[in-house]
């Protein structure tokens, strides 16, 4: 999904979006704030269900402004159930968002709070879809696990992939990431909140179920403080 007419800076920033993609203006972009008086319990959705073999857990990429861990793509041995959905998603990759202080990052707010950071796991409708980027333009699509995280207890978890970080300071770079389980940086809490939605950056497809846990996991300050995406920190990498 490599675009290079859009950035998260200048003449092709955020503000821009709407201009680049008229979908920017759809009614169903995210992200959104989390209005927790207006949620409605539906009782038709299932637990959620994750299954990662830590086996394909494949590398860690420098797409410029931020990283991707990425899967193996081959077949669902890690796999996305429950929920609202009738079949299983596959693991695709998993990144971060995170601001420029701590009290900021997060894309999803809730109540209007922000969070220090922000997790996404994507997953794709590989029962309905032949590959993740034809999947990527259909309505059912796509399911992202979304992770608020705020400055806390030092997480081991996420430390596993900040020391990664040293391997890829310049963009494009590659490094191997192996034995790894994103399900491990859940929270302990099962409750969450979805929605229907989109990508939060172009193309910005409509094509998301979205999963927000409602309980946020624990990074240290130095451990947010190291990887701060989008930022002039992380542009020194890129
Ligand atoms: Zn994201």
């Amino acid at each position: 999904m490599a675009n290079l007419n859009w950035s998260y800076e200048g003449e092709n920033g955020p503000e821009q979006w709407s201009k680049l993609y008229p979908i920017a203006n759809g009614d169903k972009q995210s992200p959104i704030d989390i209005k927790t008086k207006e949620v409605k319990h539906d009782a038709s959705l299932k637990p959620i269900s994750v299954t990662y073999n830590p086996a394909t857990a494949k590398e860690i990429v420098n797409v410029s402004h931020n990283f991707h861990v990425n899967f193996e793509d081959k077949d669902n041995q890690s796999v996305l159930k429950g929920g609202p959905f009738a079949g299983s998603f596959r693991l695709r990759q998993f990144h971060f968002h995170w601001g420029t202080a701590d009290d900021q990052g997060s894309e999803h707010t809730v109540d209007g709070v922000k969070y220090s950071a922000e997790l996404h796991i994507v997953h794709w409708n590989s029962e309905k879809y032949s590959s993740f980027s034809e999947a990527a333009e259909k309505p059912d699509g796509l399911a992202i696990i979304g992770v608020f995280i705020k400055v806390g207890q030092p997480n081991s978890v996420l430390q596993k992939v900040i020391d990664a970080l040293s391997s890829i300071k310049t963009k494009g770079k590659k490094a191997p990431f192996a034995n790894f389980d994103p399900s491990l940086l859940l929270p302990q809490s099962s409750d969450y909140w979805s929605y229907h939605g989109s990508l939060t950056h172009p193309p910005l497809h409509e094509s998301v179920t979205w999963i927000i846990y409602r309980e946020p996991i624990s990074a240290s300050s130095e451990q947010v403080e190291y990887h701060k995406m989008g930022t002039g920190k992380w542009n020194q990498f890129s």
